[in-house]
């Protein structure tokens, strides 16, 4: 009996829309993202986490905008939903990608899962960051993405205890998706 079944027997019969399915198919996708920190007068962009602007003296090295969690959560979506990678669709060496808002590689990947029959079920992030807390913003963080993503999203920051040589942020990001199969 196949992973596919065993799920299918369980969800038998599911309602998926307005549509009766047999069974649902269910994907879990990870992404990871970052980027070097460092002030204005070195190139840092303007610190924006999940397409909130937040006052930090510090910002991405970026070819993008350097969103690191909309660069993770597209990464995430993206693996789920089987399309290619963020780097293979929207290239950091590019013109067109230079200074990009990176809400629109989201909107993106979004709208390849909802083309292929997945709905997305929830996203969780990890936020590895010293340079700003995420606590403080993370329900205008939390809002920002949900409003393009239709579901669900968790967002938490932790801090690298020391582990960390240089100046960075880290992004850990997984979306669950499903859709219904007719058989
Ligand atoms: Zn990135």
């Amino acid at each position: 009996m196949s992973v596919r079944w065993s799920i299918g027997a369980i969800t038998s019969a599911i309602r998926f829309g307005e549509v009766q399915c047999t069974s649902m198919d269910i994907r879990v996708g990870h992404g990871f993202d970052s980027h070097r920190l460092t002030s204005p007068e070195g190139g840092g962009r303007q610190m924006c986490i999940g397409g909130v602007k937040i006052d930090c003296q510090v910002g991405p090295i970026a070819h993008s905008d350097g969103d690191a969690v909309t660069h993770a959560v597209t990464d995430a979506i993206l693996a789920a939903s089987g399309q290619p990678d963020l780097g293979t669709l929207f290239p950091n060496n590019a013109p067109e990608n230079e200074c990009r808002d990176s809400m629109e590689f989201l909107v993106e990947s979004v709208t390849r899962a909802s083309e292929q029959g997945w709905a997305i079920c929830n996203i969780d992030i990890t936020v590895l960051c010293d340079a700003c807390k995420i606590v403080t913003h993370k329900e205008q963080i939390c809002n920002s993405l949900q409003k393009h993503i239709g579901a669900p999203v968790n967002i938490k920051g932790k801090t690298f205890e020391g582990t960390a040589d240089i100046e960075v942020i880290e992004v850990h990001a997984v979306a669950l998706v499903q859709r219904g199969i007719h058989e």
